[in-house]
């Protein structure tokens, strides 16, 4: 039954385009474009991104990550909150003293650094029917969005981790740079 395998494999994967993308990948320091017109592109594109998350035990995803660079973010159902895409996001506010936690990036397998970072955030995006909403959030949503949106930027944990970090990550980063992935 090989070749049926093969072609199950077709149906379920029709275009493996939207995979993970991994650390030293281009896409992840690219600039992402504003999202300009809400169509069924857009939704599926959402809709894989929410795939890709899900698939890799993420609780945020971010357009570069799936090899897209358009702003838009995904992030997972979270002590209340549904499951969202962020469209074209802007932080309306980052208040409260900066503080200093762990970080992790499905884009950078096995790396796990500090990172600081206003603790409140206001954040105002469309959703996938173009519906403009605001949300604010203290606590671990609040980091989220702001991981999500340097994404956008083409901005990684790496370039936000203090000298201990750096010291301690140097190797893990070297085995990415040779596409050697460590789980
Ligand atoms: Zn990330």
């Amino acid at each position: 039954m090989g070749s049926t395998t093969a072609y199950d494999a077709l149906l379920v994967h029709p275009d493996r385009a939207h995979r993970l993308h991994v650390y030293p990948d281009e896409v992840l320091r690219t600039k992402s474009a504003p999202v300009v017109s809400m169509d069924e592109g857009v939704r599926s594109l959402v809709a894989e991104m929410f795939q890709i998350m899900r698939d890799e035990g993420g609780i945020g995803l971010a357009a570069p990550q799936a090899g897209r660079s358009v702003r838009i973010f995904v992030t997972e159902e979270h002590e209340g909150q549904p499951a969202r895409a962020f469209i074209n996001p802007t932080l309306v506010s980052l208040t409260g003293a900066v503080v200093s936690e762990e970080e992790g990036c499905l884009s950078l397998p096995g790396i796990h650094v500090k990172v600081r970072r206003p603790p409140v955030a206001t954040i105002r995006a469309m959703d996938e029917h173009g519906t403009v909403f605001e949300l604010a959030d203290d606590a671990l949503l609040a980091r989220c969005w702001q991981h999500e949106i340097d994404h956008l930027d083409g901005v990684l944990i790496i370039d936000r981790m203090g000298p201990m970090d750096k010291l301690a990550t140097r190797k893990a980063l070297r085995a990415l740079q040779r596409g050697e992935v460590e789980e």
